[in-house]
């Protein structure tokens, strides 16, 4: 009797990427012909898209068994898409793929083949060169990533991508996060596990246009660092002490000279300055409390990540 092979589920979020879907299946095709000794399942998230992506994607499923889908609600975003998928994969492995073909399908076979000969149970890639991306976001990201690495407690890889391949087990570490603020990239760090990292020309979008602007990177990148630091919290802390080092050496310093040469009424302007200044300071680190406060807010309300409107098994005219 042939032993059963073994399943690779990928898990690919779509937030309308009509024109990219179709691109990618076929690459993919490709290299699922080529890998013969495993079976695949394809998990689509439509992340809420406006275009037709939805219909591309039925269209796709009931002409390719390995295709499944789940459609959402609204947009959740990309980590509420990857965690849809970590929920919904049911093979020996998975991968995260971004639709627009800049994890190249192919890589597959080389992340594969390692899993099978080292003892290592996540194959990761990396990226250098940002093929595409403009100068000022390829050094905010490098700027980042040096950061992040500094004040959080789990070690992030500069260029790193959500591609990657990984053992079931990994797959279910990810689930035990529970967290309903998820920062995937810090979260990989957080499980553990040996990852192996391959280095890779990122290239430029296959089909249409990026899905993250500036100001959604921003908020990325802010949740990023609200999730795996409290480093942030701290230096308030060490701020307000400083200034009142300052402050008490300043005292120290008008008594001193008003003992010494009388206290004729100057210096308002800089009086002002200094007021402005703290009060300054105080509100940057309350807007730095606040972040934490509202992550707090979201967390203890248990909301769900994402919600479902249709799935390839619950089709619409179509019997459960
Ligand atoms: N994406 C998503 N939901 C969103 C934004 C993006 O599912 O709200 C998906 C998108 O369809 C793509 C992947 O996340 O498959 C990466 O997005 P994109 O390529 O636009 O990002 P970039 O490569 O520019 O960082
Ligand atoms: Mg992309």
């Amino acid at each position: 009797m042939p032993t059963k092979k073994e399943l690779i589920s990928l898990i690919i979020p779509c937030y309308n990427e009509e024109e990219s879907i179709p691109v990618f299946y076929e690459e993919t095709s490709k290299v699922m012909e080529k890998m013969k000794e495993v079976d695949f399942e394809l998990i689509f998230i439509n992340d809420g898209s406006k275009d037709k992506t939805l219909e591309i994607l039925r269209s796709l499923s009931k002409k390719d068994k390995r295709v499944r889908y789940i459609s959402f609600s609204r947009n959740f975003g990309k980590e509420a898409g990857m965690y849809a998928g970590l929920e919904a994969v049911t093979g020996d492995y998975a991968a995260i793929m971004d639709v627009d073909l800049q994890d190249p399908p192919e890589k597959l076979i080389e992340m594969y083949e390692i899993l099978q000969k080292e003892d290592v149970d996540c194959v990761a890639l990396y990226t250098e060169s940002h093929e595409g991306y403009n100068w000022i976001r390829k050094s905010l990201t490098s700027l980042w990533y040096k950061l992040i690495d500094k004040i959080s407690n789990s070690h992030q890889v500069a260029g790193a991508r959500d591609f990657r391949l990984m053992r079931r087990q990994v797959v279910d570490a990810l689930l035990d996060l529970k967290e309903y603020n998820r920062y995937t990239k810090g979260m990989f760090g957080f499980v553990g596990f040996e990852t192996k990292w391959l280095s890779y020309e990122a290239p430029d979008r296959a089909a249409g246009t990026s899905k993250f602007n500036l100001r959604k990177l921003i908020k990325y990148a802010m949740e990023g660092i609200v999730a795996f630091s409290t480093t942030p919290l701290l230096l308030s802390a060490y701020i307000g002490i400083l200034f009142c080092v300052i402050a008490f050496i300043t005292i120290l310093f008008i008594i001193a000279k008003t003992l010494i040469f009388g206290d004729p009424t100057s210096g308002w302007p800089s009086m002002v300055c200094i007021i402005v200044f703290v009060s300054g300071i105080q509100l940057f680190f309350l807007g730095i409390i606040g972040m934490y406060l509202s992550k707090i807010y979201l967390e203890v309300k248990h909301r769900p990540v994402y919600l479902i409107k249709e799935t390839e098994k619950t089709r619409p005219g179509e019997k459960k």
